[in-house]
């Protein structure tokens, strides 16, 4: 069957490394409307071959954020499915199948080449101002050699032998025809020496399996593509059709980050963002909606969106827009249905539950616990100089402590026992007391000199919201300088 024939088949494939981003809900909502606007399937894939990277919770994170916007998956690892298993990890015989097929074939080669000697070549490729790319030594290996180094164990991993000289040409739904110039493409790893696949191959080999007709991914992925339809030929593959979404990018056009604004799903959910709005919000941007309409649904978007009107400039990701369309959703609500979105998200019964132990002790009566606890509940505090300068230290080394404290946190698991060790680690690093260390997260999560127990506390208002609150600091103080 031609691809053109085939039916619609699209997916998402995240990687399970953290919290689940805001990309990942806009790239979900383009192939989900994609699916359902020509009567296809939509997927979900985990891609978790990454061991370095996991993180053993981002799956259901992943599966709670994006059932919390309403974007329905019809086969995955969670549903189920004829094309399964749908997690990568649960798949790695198939990709050692293909592996082999390929070094069979000669399409690929065995490289037993040391950590130390690719990075010594890449210094001096750096130094005589060559791309990095490998040298290709171990394709000079006799098959006795290679022999001989399997018998001996040595590790190894396989890289595709992208025919050189020579140019991969392929079609971008948005773009056209774009082409690569093998000098730009490296002898790609395809099986890594812990033999798990990278992203290449496993991507590659699952989107033929789960029969993909056209892969819809952000547009940083489009220098993998290249390596992607090098693949398929190389398997005899026929590839599905790429369309690369313009990047979100922050109001100053640099690629969204975490710096500039909150990425994590679980942060606009917990902060009291309506999945509707959420929705709305990502619909608007790269204009795939008719100009003049601001407010609408899934549904409606679903009968409205064309991808042909999408523009590559670079949606901006504007908090300020989304907060607005956030208030425009909530006035709309009848108080009834107000009270229930309070009571299911900053009022919610398990959050209240995990406070009560944190003012039990400290309170003469029931409202004391809202003086004490106020600070869960507030969108932003903001301390004053007074509250939150430790008293030998300048304002400048305060801020830059602040940002260290935000890199640190945003590095650590949540738990007591690692956040901790964060502030300790910080403290030596700084060379300040753990005291002050401690004294100034307290002061920019609580408003506070004193509150209840400060690790706790940030447990509570978890990770999302903490960083959030931290960034909202910095950028607080800084705009004051
Ligand atoms: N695992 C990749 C990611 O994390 C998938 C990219 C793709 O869609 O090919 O986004």
């Amino acid at each position: 069957m031609s691809p053109d024939a085939a039916p619609v088949r699209v997916r998402i494939a995240p990687s399970p490394t953290g919290d689940p981003h805001v990309g990942t809900a806009y790239i979900a909502l383009l192939n989900y409307l994609f699916a359902r606007q020509r009567g296809g399937r939509f997927i979900l894939r985990i891609e978790d071959t990454d061991r370095t990277r996991f993180v053993g919770t981002s799956e259901q994170m992943i599966y709670d954020s994006l059932r919390w916007l309403g974007l329905a998956w019809d086969e995955g690892p969670d549903v189920g499915g004829a094309y399964g298993p749908y997690r990568q990890s649960e798949r790695t015989e198939l990709y050692r199948q293909a592996v082999d097929q390929l070094l069979h074939a000669g399409q690929a080669y065995r490289c037993f080449c040391t950590p130390e000697r690719l990075e010594a070549m890449r210094q001096q490729q750096a130094a005589a101002h060559q791309p990095p790319r490998y040298d290709r030594t171990c394709l000079q290996l006799t098959p006795a050699e290679v022999q001989a180094r399997l018998a001996g164990q040595h590790p190894y991993v396989v890289r595709l032998m992208v025919p050189q000289p020579g140019e991969t040409v392929f079609r971008d739904e948005l773009r056209g025809e774009i082409r690569f110039d093998h000098a730009n493409v490296d002898d790609q790893v395809l099986l890594k020496s812990d033999g798990y696949p990278t992203y290449h191959l496993a991507n590659v080999v699952d989107d033929h399996a789960m029969e993909i007709s056209d892969v819809i991914r952000a547009e940083e992925w489009i220098s993998s593509t290249p390596k992607h339809v090098l693949l398929y030929g190389a398997f005899g593959w026929t590839a599905p059709r790429f369309w690369h979404m313009p990047l979100l990018r922050n109001p100053d056009k640099s690629k969204i980050s975490k710096r500039k604004n909150p990425v994590s799903l679980v942060y606009y959910r917990q902060a009291g963002f309506l999945p509707q709005a959420m929705i709305n919000f990502l619909g608007l941007l790269g204009g795939g909606m008719p100009a003049d309409l601001e407010k609408f649904t899934l549904d409606e978007m679903t009968e409205k969106f064309q991808f042909e009107r999408i523009s590559l400039g670079g949606p901006v990701f504007d908090l300020e827009k989304l907060r607005w369309l956030n208030g425009v959703y909530l006035r709309a609500l009848p108080p009834e249905e107000l009270l229930n979105e309070l009571r299911t998200t900053v009022f919610g019964q398990p959050y209240l539950r995990q406070i009560v132990p944190l003012v039990q002790e400290r309170i003469e009566t029931l409202a004391q616990a809202a003086d004490l606890a106020d600070f869960l509940f507030r969108d932003e505090v903001a301390p004053p100089p007074e509250v939150y300068l430790p008293k030998k230290r300048t304002r400048e080394e305060t801020l830059k402590a602040g940002a260290e404290l935000l890199a640190a946190l945003e590095a650590a698991e949540w738990s007591h026992a690692e956040l901790e060790a964060e502030l300790r680690r910080l403290a030596d690093k700084l060379g300040w007391t753990a005291k002050e260390v401690f004294m100034l997260f307290r002061a920019i999560l609580t408003g506070k000199t004193a509150s209840p127990p400060l690790l706790e506390s940030a447990l509570v208002f978890g990770k999302a919201r903490t960083l959030d609150r931290l960034r909202r600091f910095l950028e607080r103080e800084k705009a004051r300088r």
